[in-house]
């Protein structure tokens, strides 16, 4: 198995990471994961502009472009002979003596990326999934995909001891998202998902849900909502890459709706299975 390091393409068991990586150190460096369905990513594009993005907005310079990002993660997809699965890509701030402030342009990013088979969750997308809710008290760019995952986790974490599949956090009233997805609510046949603002990461999946909606006739309003919206709402999902729309058919043990996946999001699911169709077909 074949992984990327600093640009290389070499053997797991070969690459080695240093203890004064400063992303294994501060969880200084930003990263994405990105869907491979039939060999192929979905929306690539979009996860490798947002990377450049996140690195931008805490000054790490990634020195590629997009189209060399995908050049090399396309060669490790087949040179992994990977048809159904994910790659992770993360560039930290590199390497050097510990220190908070930065280190000096000398020093270079430290770039890994792997691939790994995973399927598609196609039961918990059929039958849905509890949650919880939590008080999110992360901080306030929560826009940047950061390895800082420390909020995220404890609310996953929690969720799973309770049971759950996801937490969805909340800032006093209001909705953010959840602790790997972003959140939407049904009610009275509009879409509701919180701006993408400071204080959720801007999911790809999001966008891509957000435009099938406007060519597709969903009314789709980007405005928050609050806690009793949401537990009053007519449906619930959560998007991600990795669990795509998942139907949130419980949360905090009172059922959504009559408790199983609605019209909408099924609606939405078929829209999104067109549009992987389109881009990863074989
Ligand atoms: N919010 C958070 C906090 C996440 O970790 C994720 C998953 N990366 C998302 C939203 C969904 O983003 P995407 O659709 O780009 O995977």
């Amino acid at each position: 198995e074949y992984v990327i390091l600093n640009g290389d393409l070499i053997e797991r068991s070969e690459a080695k990471v240093d203890i004064e990586d400063r992303g294994y150190q501060f969880g200084d460096g930003v990263y994405e994961v990105i869907r491979v369905y039939n060999g192929k990513m979905f929306t690539a594009d979009e996860h490798l502009e947002r990377l450049l993005e996140s690195g931008r907005k805490i000054e790490l310079d990634i020195p590629y472009s997009v189209g060399q990002l995908k050049q090399m993660l396309a060669e490790m997809i087949k040179r992994n002979n990977l048809e159904l699965g994910i790659v992770y890509m993360q560039f930290s701030r590199g390497t050097s003596p510990r220190n908070h402030a930065y280190p000096g342009a000398d020093v270079a990013p430290v770039l890994t990326a792997y691939t790994r088979e995973t399927s598609r969750p196609v039961e918990s997308m059929r039958n849905g999934v509890k949650a919880i809710l939590i008080e999110d008290i992360r901080w306030l760019r929560c826009d940047i995909k950061s390895l800082n995952l420390l909020g995220n986790i404890m609310a996953k974490q929690k969720a799973a001891q309770s049971g759950c599949f996801e937490a969805i956090q909340h800032r006093g009233d209001t909705v953010t998202e959840g602790s790997s997805s972003n959140i939407a609510i049904v009610k009275d046949g509009t879409l509701y998902t919180h701006p993408a603002t400071n204080l959720i990461l801007n999911g790809i999946t999001r966008r891509k849900i957000n435009e099938i909606c406007r060519e597709n006739g969903v009314a789709l309003e980007e405005s928050a909502f609050t806690k009793d919206d949401l537990l009053d709402a007519d449906e619930v999902f959560m998007s991600s890459t990795s669990a795509e729309i998942t139907p949130i058919t419980e949360i905090e043990g009172k059922p959504i709706g009559n408790g199983s996946s609605g019209p909408i999001t099924n609606k939405l699911q078929n829209l999104f299975e067109e549009a992987i169709e389109k881009e990863c077909g074989s």
